[in-house]
């Protein structure tokens, strides 16, 4: 099952994810944290703190107070006693002042029946200490301030001792629970924030490792990338030159030395051949190799169904020449061990060639060698194939198509050509003779053999540098090249003996041929060469068909055909007597 791999931009937008969701989360916490020691401490500030102070400030003035009236019950008749009860009343004002504040402050504390309890013996104790101060601003006498001081002493105990109780119990306490709490919610948020950190720093440096091994593959693979267009561009340049070269190459035999140079120097190391199938497709000859001394690697296929890269259609590589698996081509060989490689070449369509290659060890064959073949098979097969299709169109428009010889229209332009080049030779025109009888009695099919027959026969009577061509119907002519009318006779006397020849095995209704002669001694100008020849055959036909006639002179004409008759019918005479004497000399054998 193949398995889900995330590209490194995911892995990062998930990583990034994680971590915006854990800073969120944490910042959540850090945020309330931190909230809650800011509203204790903002408790403590501004509320536990200053009403403990307050309090603590109004528990002094309220001993102050009792003090001054004490103090000014034993000065009661100096004038000092006035400035002390002033003092009095300032206590008293910042005593209620105090007391307000604090009762502010403790509204939202859970002050309760404690601060009522206090402020109940506080105004018992100012009612009395009020008394007190008015007795005294009097100058009563001493035993009665003396009891009036007495009794607010008596006051003042009781609401000291409440005042010490809130102190204690109370403000105290709720300052100090307040800091327990501040420090601990102080703990938590730094934990809090500490956590942040780590997450955030461990978080980055999972987040830079993603991104720098992200970064490094990127890197790596468009190292790659850009090695591979490198390459791609080198085998692009060289198929272009190799394109280049092929398309200068003018016939096959410049194609196969252009392989040959250029598997020479492009793939070192490697001793290779080029395998190409005949005209009949049947065997494989080397027709190229890298190795001109040993003609090597010398592979012993023979057919190109033998060929497993024929065959197959493609390419095929061999690590070691002994493995089961090796082609047995390459395993018969019997040579040292050897890598080898075999890339088929398609010529017009057909797989009809191999371009094999051998070295010592696999590892010459890399890709740019395996390349190098590979385009070296393609481009040559492709010039190849175009070569052969130029020569192939042209042949077509050059020939007849049902004989096979040349059409008129090239053989007067070779046989200008020869013309021009000084070269002598001598013209016949060939009519078949009452051909159209023999197409209505046996049929046009039967016609196009007899034409192909006698196509046949003047082909094989002629030598190379001659040219033979179907001037039209069921007329021929034939330039016999640096012979002149004597030695042409000879030729086409062998003509007709060959068609008589072909004709008596009795598979085509017999018919024969007349020829009008003629040469260029006659003149220098084709078409008068030709006309001449034309007026012979015309004679021939006249004079009763199934013979040769020179033009012009006509002793000569006749000197040399009746010259000719004497020297064949010699000749068929002196071949009838060997075969005469043959046969006797074979009755005789088993006699003996
Ligand atoms: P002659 O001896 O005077 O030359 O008589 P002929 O019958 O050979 O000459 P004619 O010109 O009267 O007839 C030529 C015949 O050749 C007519 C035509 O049917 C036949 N012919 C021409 N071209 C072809 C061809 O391509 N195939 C076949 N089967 N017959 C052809
Ligand atoms: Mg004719
Ligand atoms: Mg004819």
């Amino acid at each position: 099952m193949p398995r889900y791999a995330p590209q490194p931009h995911q892995r990062f937008a998930a990583m990034a994810g994680v971590l915006i969701v854990i800073t969120a989360v944490v910042s959540v916490i850090s945020y309330v944290t931190l909230g809650l020691v800011q509203r204790d401490t903002n408790h403590l500030i501004d509320r536990d703190v200053p009403a403990m102070t307050f309090l603590l400030r109004l528990d002094r003035d309220l001993t102050d107070a009792q003090l001054l009236l004490i103090e000014a019950h034993h000065h009661a008749d100096t004038p000092k006693r006035d400035v002390l009860l002033t003092q009095f009343d300032r206590d008293v004002k910042s005593i209620a002042h105090g007391l307000e504040r604090v009762r502010q402050i403790s509204s939202s504390m859970a002050t309760g029946p404690q601060l009522s309890g206090f402020e109940r013996a506080y105004r018992q104790w100012l009612e009395a200490a009020q008394h007190a101060r008015r007795v005294m601003a009097q100058g009563a006498p001493l035993h009665q301030r003396k009891a009036i001081v007495e009794r607010t002493e008596a006051m003042f105990t009781p609401v000291h001792a409440l005042a010490a109780s809130l102190e204690n119990e109370l403000y105290d306490k709720q300052v100090a629970t307040t800091s327990a709490r501040i420090k601990r919610e102080a703990v938590a948020a730094r934990t809090a924030l500490l956590w942040v950190g780590i997450g955030a720093v461990v978080l980055s440096v999972a987040a830079s490792g993603v991104i720098a091994v992200s970064m490094r593959n990127r890197q790596r693979q468009f190292d790659r990338r850009a090695a591979e267009q490198d390459r791609y561009n080198a085998q692009q340049v060289f198929t272009g030159r190799l394109t280049k070269a092929f398309e200068m190459a003018e016939c096959e035999e410049d194609v196969l030395r252009l392989v040959e140079e250029v598997l020479h120097r492009t793939t070192p190391g490697v001793t290779a051949e080029l395998l190409l199938a005949d005209s009949s497709q049947a065997h494989l000859h080397q027709v190229a190799t890298t190795d001109s001394e040993t003609r090597g690697p010398g592979c012993t296929v023979k057919t190109p169904r033998q060929c497993p890269a024929v065959r197959q259609g493609t390419t095929l590589s061999y690590a070691q020449s002994d493995e089961f698996d090796a082609c047995p081509y390459l395993r018969r060989r019997g040579d040292k061990r050897c890598a080898a490689t075999c890339v088929p070449l398609t010529i017009m369509g057909q797989t009809v060639g191999v371009l094999h290659g051998t070295a010592a060890s696999a590892e010459v064959f890399d890709e740019q060698t395996n390349g190098a073949l590979s385009v070296v098979a393609a481009r040559s097969s492709e010039r190849i194939g175009m070569l052969r299709a130029f020569t192939q169109s042209q042949t077509q428009a050059s020939t007849d198509p049902l004989t096979g010889l040349l059409n008129r229209r090239s053989f007067q332009d070779q046989v200008a050509e020869m013309m021009h080049a000084g070269k002598p030779f001598t013209v016949a025109y060939c009519d078949l003779d009452h051909f159209k009888a023999l197409n209505d009695k046996h049929g046009h099919d039967t016609g196009d053999r007899a034409l192909r027959l006698f196509s046949k026969v003047l082909e094989d009577s002629i030598r190379p540098d001659d040219r033979a061509a179907r001037w039209g119907g069921e007329e021929f002519v034939v330039a016999l090249c640096g012979v002149g009318v004597g030695e042409a006779l000879v030729i086409l006397r062998r003509v007709r003996s060959a068609l008589a020849q072909a004709l008596s095995s009795g598979t085509m209704p017999n018919f024969t041929v007349s020829m009008g002669v003629s040469d260029t001694e006659m003149s220098e100008d084709l078409e008068v060469v030709l006309a001449a020849a034309d007026d012979a055959l015309l004679t021939a036909k006249h004079e009763g068909r199934d013979r040769i006639v020179v033009a012009g002179q006509a002793e000569q004409r006749h000197y040399l055909e009746s010259e000719l008759d004497a020297l064949f019918a010699n000749a068929e005479q002196v071949q009838s007597e060997a075969e005469q004497a043959l046969k006797e000399g074979a009755e005789a054998e088993p006699a003996d």
